[in-house]
């Protein structure tokens, strides 16, 4: 059955029903939280029962959640016609003090899969299966906040699949999640990542709200990039970072480009070099992120010597970065992990909190085929 939400509001067929009753669905949907609307008491009873027989709210059932012990807690959704989808509730890193903020970012997907092969990414492994609509993209955000009763600090599209290649459902669930009449998310407490759709990318610099945009550049060079994903044959870095510069332009400062450090790849100190060339031309930050191995890729997470000293070289140059803590690695937190695990795992999946499985033999040998990678050349990483 369709979401509601699939629809922008102004799409809502509610009959000869006044306006008003539209912000009265949304009060119930997104203020009372409220996903049957045989229960909506403000509305007739006429127009609950023509909600009923063509709507639901969303249509996400929970398959697996647990949690790390570093608190990261992962959602396995089963959407209506089967398909898996995940998000992933990320606590904040503990402060100088000791003590954990009380901000959660959540980490949802836009698509079942992705079509963007990225060489390390789990998500790429399993291809592309579809995208997602608007109500399942808004429906990651109600589930679990309704799981987990934590109030919501920042949200990032950084789970599975390319937001920008679904960008009209994007823009849909933006206006449900940003609307005051919505969950009145702050555009600025939303990250939009891409692996870089350029077009996309001009495109979002048009729109008037202020999204922090995150660049997955994970390269340096057009040379390695397009090694590591495929994207890069069809932009170079060139015209990606004209189209941030775009962005930035536009909306402030707001630009970080992520890169995941991959052990004798991409982590040498000339890597860090190139790489704060294009930060300080774009106006972006740096987020650095030591790789979360995905069963059955060959990519290690680099010692914590040459992360030091590509960190340094980057900090000496004048660049803002961070590094990103690994979060939930017991619990295959990386991109798509957890629905490729259970994908290949058969009956791996079982309803579970506060515990981690480790995959079986059986589940890695899945794993392998399921990959089909080839051996990756380490001579163009130096
Ligand atoms: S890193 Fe992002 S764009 Fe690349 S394959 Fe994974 S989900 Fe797709």
């Amino acid at each position: 059955m369709e979401s509601i939400l699939d629809r922008p509001i102004e799409e809502w067929d509610l009959g000869p029903e006044p306006l008003y009753r539209r912000s009265q669905i949304c009060h119930w949907i997104f203020g009372r939280r409220v996903t049957d609307f045989s229960q909506m008491t403000s509305l007739p009873w006429e127009l609950r029962r023509r909600l009923s027989e063509q709507y639901s709210v969303h249509t996400l059932s929970l398959e697996t959640r647990r949690v790390a012990p570093d608190g990261t807690e992962k959602f396995l959704w089963r959407l209506s016609d089967g398909q898996l989808l995940e998000s992933v509730l990320i606590p904040a890193s503990e402060g100088r003090d000791g003590m954990r903020a009380k901000r959660w970012t959540l980490c949802i997907s836009t698509q079942v899969g992705c079509a963007y092969g990225c060489r390390f990414c789990a998500s790429g492994l399993m291809g592309w299966k579809r995208n997602l609509t608007p109500g399942e993209i808004v429906g990651q955000v109600l589930a679990a906040q309704e799981h987990s009763r934590l109030p919501m600090g920042n949200l990032v599209f950084m789970g599975m699949g390319e937001p920008l290649a679904n960008f009209d459902a994007l823009q849909v669930a933006l206006s449900y999640l940003c609307s005051p009449w919505g969950l009145g998310i702050g555009a600025r407490r939303i990250t939009i990542s891409t692996v870089g759709l350029v077009p996309k990318i001009w495109q979002l610099a048009e729109d008037p709200r202020a999204f922090r945009l995150a660049i997955s550049l994970h390269a340096p060079n057009d040379a390695l990039r397009s090694k590591l994903m495929p994207i890069a044959r069809k932009y170079s870095l060139q015209e990606l970072l004209e189209a941030c510069i775009a962005y930035v332009r536009n909306k402030g400062p707001c630009l970080t480009f992520e890169y995941i450090l991959l052990e004798h790849v991409n982590d040498y100190p000339d890597h860090a070099r190139e790489l704060s060339a294009l930060a300080r031309r774009a106006g972006a930050k740096l987020n650095l992120i030591p790789y979360n191995p995905v069963q059955g890729l060959p990519w290690k997470r680099p010692r914590p010597t040459r992360l030091e000293c590509f960190r340094d070289v980057l900090a000496r140059s004048g660049c803002e970065v961070t590094v990103r803590q690994p979060k939930g690695d017991m619990i295959e937190a990386a991109c798509g992990q957890l629905r490729l695990v259970s994908l290949v795992g058969g009956g791996y999946v079982e309803a579970q909190q506060d515990k981690c499985r480790i995959p079986t033999a059986g589940d890695r040998q899945g794993l392998q085929s399921a990959a089909e990678h080839k051996p990756f050349d380490r001579s163009m990483s130096k």
